[in-house]
């Protein structure tokens, strides 16, 4: 049996108005219908005006992934009745799209690299939104409804679930990293639907579609249930019906949102409102030379670069914003795996627990602690309240320092003092040292620690502990 997946993407592009008006692309959490116009509508005798940023965008996302620009492309309407379609057609693009025969490569568990290929890259308006009341009524808002979209077709070059999951991270990252698509599977802002079938050795299966995935992990337990069963029908001699079905991921299964006995018929044809639309040389070559570094290039560079491990490049890529905090940081203190263990140790937990995507302590205030710690100004622990003040309050780390008197205590005689008071205060503890007990010595240290407040250097503590319980 020899599984085969080929996914279609539609991904919201980042415009500030809508594909074919000027409404506000911005949707969500504003009330509803208020982004709307004649156009949107679909009022009768309205005209759609063409927005230059989202085809840049579409270019962008199109180039990106290996795409050919042809000259020319146009758009279509796709006739279908939908409530949230008020024009009654889609303008889509069908025969002429934006961008054809590109590919991805996505980097398999096993360290390998495989490369799928895309079919097209088209763009299109999104719809609106119906919400169905628990009445029975259902309401409209049509604020998404003219948002652009690039629906991205890939071949049907996935070979398992897993591949399928890791194709989507990468071109999520991808998108994001162009800034042409927020990447949110649960807002919808990037949607995946699935085609799939099992083949039995030697003969062509059956696909069916899968919608309805919203997230990573959708995609994936999606695909894995559908695999399981299209093999059991196809093991049990019966036949695997075509069909579009939808994950419910309550339950943990798909199920048939309708059977496809004959192919919807769209009647696809030219917009008669809009042109052709025509990419000269000139605005491809302005859009590949602005092209950032992607991912994948990141992560190959960093690991030559910087020598880091796989696990730690693969983290600290997946959002530009933190690659390139990262990348500042190692500038001003250049000990990349130093840079990274407290990036992924401190600085992405403090991230994660204060709820915002900004890291609030400048990189040049991070590397600054470093340096401290390095240099012995303040030891690791300290370093840690160092940064965890500074990210809260966005106080410079020497203030910190100073203000709350945390620099590390070098001065042997006031360590020695400590140690004094420790070692008379546990006479079992001394005793077990002399009777060859070393591991008392972290003990004695941890006491020492707590005396000054953990600011005690703890190298030079460990040694001068050591000397006076050899000499006590
Ligand atoms: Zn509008």
């Amino acid at each position: 049996m020899r599984t085969i997946i080929g996914l279609e993407v539609h991904a919201q592009l980042l415009t500030k108005t809508k594909i074919f008006c000027s409404c506000s692309a911005e949707y969500f959490g504003a009330s509803p219908n208020a982004h709307t116009c004649p156009v949107c509508l679909g009022m009768p005798g309205s005209l759609p005006v063409l927005n230059e940023k989202a085809v840049e965008y579409a270019l962008k996302a199109a180039l990106a992934l290996n795409c050919e620009i042809p000259k020319r492309s146009k758009f279509d309407r796709k006739n279908y009745f939908y409530p949230d379609l008020p024009k009654g057609y889609q303008i889509s693009q069908y025969d002429e799209p934006a961008a054809v025969n590109g590919y991805l490569e996505i980097e398999l568990p096993d360290g390998t690299t495989k490369r799928v290929r895309i079919r097209r890259v088209h763009l299109e308006e999104d719809a609106g939104k119906s919400i169905h009341m628990p009445d029975g009524c259902s309401l409209i808002d049509l604020n998404r409804a003219g948002v652009p979209l690039i629906e991205i077709v890939s071949e049907p070059d996935l070979s398992s679930p897993e591949e399928a999951r890791i194709f989507m991270e990468e071109l999520r990252r991808i998108l994001r990293y162009l800034g042409v698509c927020s990447g949110d599977l649960e807002e919808g802002s990037l949607r995946c639907d699935a085609n799939i079938s099992v083949n039995p050795d030697g003969k062509k299966g059956t696909k069916t579609e899968i919608k309805n995935m919203n997230s990573f992990r959708a995609v994936e337990d999606a695909l894995k249930f559908e695999v399981i069963r299209q093999t059991q029908i196809l093991n049990s001699e019966s036949t695997v019906e075509q069909a579009t079905l939808t994950w419910n991921s309550d339950q943990n299964k798909t199920e048939v949102m309708r059977s496809k006995e004959e192919a919807q018929d769209y009647r696809y044809f030219p917009d008669p409102d809009l042109v052709p639309l025509e990419i000269d040389e000139a605005w491809k070559k302005k859009i590949l030379d602005a092209m950032p570094e992607l991912p994948a290039a990141k992560r190959a560079r960093w690991k030559k670069e910087f020598g880091l491990p796989d696990y730690d490049v693969k983290i600290l890529t997946d959002e530009l914003p933190i690659a390139a905090y990262f990348e500042r940081t190692v500038k001003e203190f250049p000990k990349p795996k130093e840079v990274s263990n407290w990036m992924l140790s401190e600085l992405l937990r403090l991230l994660k627990e204060s709820l915002s995507k900004e890291i609030k302590i400048p990189s040049e205030n991070f590397a600054k602690v470093l340096q401290m710690i390095e240099s012995g100004q303040i030891n690791r622990n300290t370093g840690k309240e160092v940064i965890e003040e500074a990210f809260k309050t966005g106080k410079s780390p020497e203030a910190i320092v100073s203000e709350k008197g945390l620099a590390q205590i070098s001065d042997e005689g006031k360590i020695i003092g400590a140690i004094v008071q420790v070692i008379s205060e546990n006479p079992k503890a001394l005793a077990d040292f002399k009777a060859g007990k070393e591991a008392v010595v972290g003990f004695l240290q941890g006491q020492v620690m707590k005396k000054t407040q953990g600011k005690a250097d703890p190298k030079k503590t460990r040694a001068l502990l050591i000397e006076h319980l050899k000499k006590s």
